[in-house]
Parts: structure tokens; C-alpha cells; sequence
């Protein structure tokens, strides 16, 4: 299998050079159907900001899934795919699709979403006064704070209502003549502490209650002129990159079994995020050592990809990727380091690797999907590397 997986990867370079960024379509398509198969009852929106790659956007697009995008050229990214419907169409269309859940929008972009009936998502008075002026029209999910403990990536410092305060918030929104269609949180990025999914739809189920009592009545009304209350569960859904990482399996069974006793009612249409979890396992990097020195007695390794590049995601989103040598031999310690004359340009300083590897050997990296090659640069007049699709449709 990793023999093949190798032959495979070898090929890929012998055309298109190093580093290359591949992307395995069918991967997409599996991940996608575990988390519908698993969580049957979630419709998924899935985290352009994790990879937003087109091709990714369309081959989910094709599978009927809907779109979390956070700014103007992600949503136009996704829209792309909607140009063959009608007017008529994309307009009832977008709202099933589309939420857009940066809860910070400056008002150009408002003014523009007013156009199509969207989800925006707000936490917070002067975005309900922008709404208010720029974009009535779209529908709004109240994101909440929420625990963030045992996540990888921490989002609860930038973003969420306090829950104390979001009847009040709520409250704000109906009297300025808005509505309000539900209630979002993030538990944070690869969460391991599947507690604060719990803790998180408590909260919206209070604010849901306490809303009511107040007389003020979240939802929506669909096609069936039924009133629904949308619950948005955000992402955070695991990704196994180490063996200690909590399964998604066990995740999904928690999540069904606390819907079902929070949220008994029919009148909720769960949504959730997931971004990571749909593209992580799905891309491998191929890299080239590009030159070799021996410091302090260890073997430096320096490669054509680096921290700046797709390695980006051990800066922003704390992970590691560990590099394999397609080459067989004794590992030994070795440090690895990207292009760039910046010395934080350092892939790992304790990276298990034969320390024979020559100039021009090939390195491989997986599961590097998510928020890798999605926040990487020009730096030093190094470009992104080259992307390549495998089982596109
Ligand atoms: C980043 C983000 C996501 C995706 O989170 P994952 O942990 O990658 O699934 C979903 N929703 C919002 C609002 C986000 O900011």
C-alpha cells in the first residue's frame, strides 16, 4: 500500500515538479458522506477558509453540500457553482447553502448580501445597527461564546455573544424591526473535549427557552410554512493526525444522542461547519531536499516547501506534519527547514529521518489539507506550490 501510495507520488512529481500540493477528490467524497452517514439529521456547511481550493468547492458542491464562507471572495468562490440556476432558483437556493459566519462584516459587504436571502451570523450591537442599515433583508444566527477547552485552535477571545447576554442581544435585534432565525457557537479547531459540544447546546437551548418566554420568536418559516429554529453546531469535528485524538465516531454519537434529548421538538433544522474534518486526510505534500549541511553533529535537511508555504499550518493552526522519506534507512534526528533566509522558516528540529538522504530526494507530508496551503505566501518570492487533482469527476 505505502509502496504503491509512493510509485503514485513519484509519478506526480516526475510531471509536475516539486513541491506539489495533491489533492485526492474521492477522500473529499468519503469524508463527506462519514460525517452525513454519522450525523444524519445535520445538514453540512462546509468551512471554505480550511481550503478554498475551486475544485474542492465544486467537487462538494456536487456532492449537495452547503457553504460556511467568512468574506467576499469566499462567497463569490462558492457562488460560481450556482450559474447555471435562475434568478428565482439561486434565490431560494442561497439561503439553504450559503452562511456566511464572519460575525465581523464591513458594511460594503453587507450592502452586498443584501441581495440574496443569506445567513450572516453577528455576536454583537454594532453589527446588528450595521445589518440594520446595510442588509435587513438576510437572515441572522446569533453566535454565542462558548468553552473552548482541550481545542487545538482557541476562538472564543475573537468571537461569540456572552451567553448571559444574548436574550438581551436578541431582544435588540426584534425591537430594530430584524429577526432572528437561531443560534450559532465553535467549540475551537480539533476539539478533543467532546464536553464542550454539551456545554454549548445547553446554552442555546436556555437562550432558545428564555427568547420564548420573552415572547421573542427565533426560526424561520420554510417552504412547508412551518416555524424552525435554526441550531448551528460550527465545526471543530476531530481529525485523527495522532492516535490520542478522540474519534469522530464516538463524537457523532454524543452529538444524535444530545440533539435528541436538548432539542426534542421538531422545530430545529441543525446545521453545522465542518471544515478540516472534510479536507485534512485528503491532500499530501511532495517536497525536494534542496540542500543538506551537518550543524552541531545534526543532519539539516532544507526543503523547496517551508513554514511560509504549506507548512503555514504549524504556525496558525498548531499541527504538525511529519515527513516521510521515500527512501528506506536508519532514522535518525534530523532537522528540517524551509526555503526561505528566515531562520523561523523551521519545519521541525526533531524530524525522524534517514540521515543519508541525498540532494534532490523526495519527502513526503500527509493529511496536510486544512489551513496549510490555505494561508500560504510569496515570501521571499517563493510561490504556493503547484496543485494537483486526483479522481475529479
Ligand atoms: C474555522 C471555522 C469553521 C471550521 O472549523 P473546523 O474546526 O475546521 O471544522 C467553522 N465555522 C466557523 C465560524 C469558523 O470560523
Amino acid at each position: 500500500m505505502i509502496e504503491k501510495k509512493k510509485k503514485m507520488l513519484e509519478k506526480i512529481v516526475k510531471e509536475n515538479g516539486t513541491p506539489v500540493f495533491i489533492i485526492d477528490h474521492e477522500k473529499i467524497r468519503e469524508n463527506y458522506r462519514e460525517f452525513r452517514e454519522k450525523l444524519p439529521d445535520v445538514q453540512a456547511y462546509f468551512a471554505v477558509k480550511a481550503n478554498s481550493n475551486p475544485e474542492i468547492i465544486k467537487t462538494m458542491y456536487d456532492m449537495g453540500a452547503s457553504f460556511d464562507v467568512a468574506s467576499l471572495p469566499e462567497f463569490t468562490l462558492v457562488r460560481q457553482n450556482f450559474k447555471h440556476l435562475s434568478e428565482q432558483e439561486q434565490e431560494d437556493f442561497i439561503w439553504n447553502k450559503i452562511i456566511y459566519a464572519n460575525t465581523i462584516k464591513p458594511s460594503g459587504v453587507l450592502a452586498k448580501l443584501n441581495n440574496y436571502k443569506i445567513l450572516v451570523t453577528f455576536d454583537n450591537i454594532e453589527e446588528l445597527k450595521k445589518i440594520k442599515q446595510h442588509s435587513p433583508d438576510v437572515g441572522l444566527i446569533l453566535r454565542i461564546r462558548v468553552p473552548n477547552t482541550g481545542s487545538m485552535v482557541e476562538l472564543s477571545s475573537k468571537f461569540g455573544a456572552h451567553p448571559g447576554e444574548a436574550v438581551d442581544l436578541i431582544a435588540e435585534a426584534f425591537d430594530m424591526g430584524l429577526g432572528v432565525e437561531g443560534i450559532s457557537f465553535h467549540v475551537g479547531s480539533q476539539c478533543n473535549n467532546f464536553d464542550n459540544y454539551s456545554q454549548a447546546m445547553n446554552f442555546a437551548s436556555s437562550i432558545f427557552k428564555e427568547a420564548e418566554l420573552r415572547n421573542y420568536h427565533i426560526g424561520f418559516t420554510g417552504k412547508e410554512n412551518k416555524k424552525r429554529k435554526i441550531l448551528d453546531i460550527g465545526g471543530g469535528f476531530p481529525v485523527n493526525y495522532t492516535p490520542d485524538v478522540k474519534s469522530f465516531a464516538d463524537l457523532s454519537e454524543i452529538l444524535n444522542s444530545e440533539i435528541k434529548r436538548m432539542f426534542p421538538k421538531d422545530d430545529i433544522q441543525v446545521i453545522a461547519e465542518p471544515g478540516r474534518f472534510i479536507v485534512a486526510t485528503a491532500c499530501t505534500l511532495v517536497t525536494r531536499i534542496v540542500g543538506k549541511a551537518i550543524r552541531d553533529g545534526k543532519t539539516c535537511y532544507y526543503l523547496d516547501d517551508g513554514v511560509y508555504h504549506t507548512f503555514s499550518g504549524q504556525v496558525f493552526d498548531h499541527q504538525r506534519y511529519p515527513l516521510h522519506s521515500f527512501k528506506d534507512g536508519e532514522k535518525k534526528v534530523c532537522a528540517t527547514f524551509g526555503p526561505t533566509c528566515d531562520a523561523f522558516d523551521t519545519i521541525s528540529l526533531a524530524d525522524e529521518l534517514p540521515d543519508d538522504l541525498q540532494i534532490d530526494d523526495l519527502l513526503y507530508a500527509e493529511n496536510i489539507g486544512a489551513y496549510s496551503i490555505a494561508s500560504t505566501t510569496y515570501f521571499n518570492g517563493f510561490p504556493p506550490p503547484k496543485v494537483v487533482h486526483l479522481n475529479k469527476n
